[in-house]
């Protein structure tokens, strides 16, 4: 069966992602934002390196079981099945109005057998990948919070200066990443879920797997 998951190019494509650190891969995220055409990518990097580590510490005040963490929230996991259409690949989705989380299970089941393929199954055990899909979208719901302020005030990018009063900007992509941190570390994840992340899109064609702007 994995002789159709992917021409072996694509694979070896995915296989080296691996080589880069979780860290590297956020901020070649970053860079795909148009918005971060011009920065440097010591400044990516600083960024991506910040944001996933505060997605990271906010796991790690929280519950550990995103179903417990889901129903405190007032979310339904709902399954669907609609994850993949042409150059575009979705594990899960949140949808504010409905309070769900939709969990596309033809996604999920081509980035479990992606697992498979490509040996990273230390990684990411086992059902792993539901509950960081899950994990994910509860820690965007997060950045609806005050999590946000903290965010960009660790992210420091200064849009506002007058005396001692400064503001801070939004960094297009950090909350993303700060999702990806959260996930990781509130499933115990061996590497961020941007690796799999980035390879389900290589694997289906997208340009990104994000699920938001
Ligand atoms: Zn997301």
């Amino acid at each position: 069966m994995t002789a159709t998951l992917a021409p072996d190019a694509v694979l070896d494509d995915c296989a080296a992602l691996a080589d880069l650190d979780d860290t590297a891969l956020a901020a070649r995220f970053l860079a795909t934002q148009q918005v971060h055409a011009h920065r440097a990518p010591e400044q990516l990097r600083h960024w991506a390196g910040v944001a996933a580590e505060a997605g990271r510490a906010q796991a790690r005040t929280a519950g550990a079981d995103p179903r417990a963490q889901a129903r405190r929230s007032g979310l339904t996991v709902v399954d669907a099945a609609d994850g993949l259409r042409p150059g575009w690949v979705v594990v899960a989705e949140y949808h504010e109005r409905q309070r769900e989380v939709r969990l596309h299970h033809d996604a999920l089941d081509l980035a479990e057998r992606l697992v498979d393929r490509l040996g990273w199954r230390a990684w990411y055990p086992a059902g792993a990948l539901r509950d960081a899909a899950v994990t994910h979208e509860l820690g965007h719901r997060l950045l609806h919070g005050p999590a946000a302020r903290e965010l960009r005030a660790r992210l420091g990018l200064v849009t506002f200066r007058l005396g001692r009063v400064q503001r801070y900007g939004h960094v297009g992509g950090a909350h993303e990443v700060f999702a990806h941190g959260y996930a990781q570390q509130a499933c115990g994840l061996g590497r961020s879920p941007l690796l799999i992340t980035h390879a389900l899109a290589l694997v289906a064609g997208a340009r990104t797997a994000k699920d938001d702007g």
